[in-house]
């Protein structure tokens, strides 16, 4: 727990419950964007293709009647996804005040944008912190569910062990015998190769950049103190708040303790190439526009943002045991 190692001190984890407070604000700050400003977007292709994969991950996933679980659930962007796969019931949880709200104006479809008819789906929407909070307490009626889904948002429990625990052991206790937990998150391989490979302790592009601290110096990650690391990240008309390495190889080894096993794991752009090739999907990534009109590979993608998106990884784990027979 957080007792141990030393990484318990009061005043660390008073910083750390602070910087949860920075991720829990700058989120709250980001209010709905209309439909032009989110057609500017500097990273709008960026924004479909993480919608794409995000909708790929539901439809491979998620069975009608499905109950739903929806870890970090932001402003409900990807209710839309949940009710195309017809499912039964549907959780949100968010740190952030300001996004639960607009979730639950998308959710009702009172706003102009959405002219669309009402979700198929009761929904019960919550807000606190997912990595800290006991959720079967808040959740013990509506459990167990069939899927769980944290995506964007898993490395924000990073910050410290008792956090990364609390989010895994929130997902165990929650999810049924079988049950499935997708999610997408930085893919840190990626990242501390791009850190290696740059001269200081920042790297980036035109649409985004990450900066490590002066403690990163030599650029070592010793595997005995996996959880704190911690860097800037923005991203151009998205993202700027602080986020945590997650060390893939550490983060299985530790939901194998909460009776999460791995399914599969691929970096976005593997997940591009094998996905794409499926028929469903390109009608998919087609509709949605990622790509342009798919003749080229990156089509109206930017290199910029295809490099961005090689920054993350979507994973899928399965509860143990056998699931309940009907
Ligand atoms: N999952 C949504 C999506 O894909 O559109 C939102 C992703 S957004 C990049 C990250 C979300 O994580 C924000 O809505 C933020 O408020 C939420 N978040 C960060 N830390 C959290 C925590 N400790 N508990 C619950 N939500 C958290």
């Amino acid at each position: 727990g957080a007792g141990s190692g030393g990484y318990g001190a009061q005043q660390g984890y008073s910083e750390e419950r602070s910087s949860a407070r920075r991720v829990a604000d700058h989120y709250s700050a980001r209010s709905n964007q209309t439909l032009e400003e989110r057609e500017n977007s500097p990273i709008i292709h960026l924004k479909k293709l993480n919608n794409w994969i995000k909708s790929v991950l539901i439809q491979l996933y998620a069975r009608p009647g499905d109950c739903v679980l929806d870890l970090a659930c932001g402003k409900g962007g990807d209710l839309i996804k949940w009710d195309k796969a017809r499912v039964g019931y549907y959780v949100g949880v968010d740190i952030a005040e300001g996004s639960i709200k607009d979730c639950m104006t998308r959710y009702n479809g009172d706003t102009d944008q959405q002219r669309r008819k009402k979700f198929s789906f009761p929904a019960r929407l919550i807000c606190t912190d997912c990595y800290e909070a006991r959720l079967d307490e808040y959740l013990y009626e509506d459990a167990p569910f069939d899927i769980c889904s944290c995506q964007f948002a898993l490395h924000y429990s990073w910050s410290t062990e008792a956090r990364a625990r609390q989010a895994l052991a929130n997902v165990s206790a929650l999810l049924r015998p079988g049950g499935i937990f997708i999610g997408t998150m930085p893919d840190a391989n990626v990242i501390i190769k791009r850190l290696r490979e740059s001269e200081g302790l920042e790297f980036g592009n035109s649409v985004y950049w990450i900066s490590f601290g002066e403690e990163y110096a030599e650029k070592k990650f010793p595997a005995s103190r996996p959880f704190g690391i911690k860097y800037k990240f923005h991203l151009e008309d998205a993202v700027d708040c602080p986020e945590w390495v997650v060390p893939f190889h550490l983060f299985k080894l530790l939901a194998e303790e909460y009776d999460l096993e791995l399914v599969l794991m691929k970096n976005f752009h593997e997940f591009v190439h094998e996905y794409l090739q499926k028929p469903e999907f390109t009608e998919l990534m087609r509709r949605l526009g990622a790509l342009g009109d798919g003749r080229q590979d990156q089509g109206t993608l930017s290199q910029d943002e295809w490099e961005v998106s090689y920054l993350y990884l979507a994973f899928v784990l399965r509860k143990r045991g056998q699931p309940p027979t009907q």
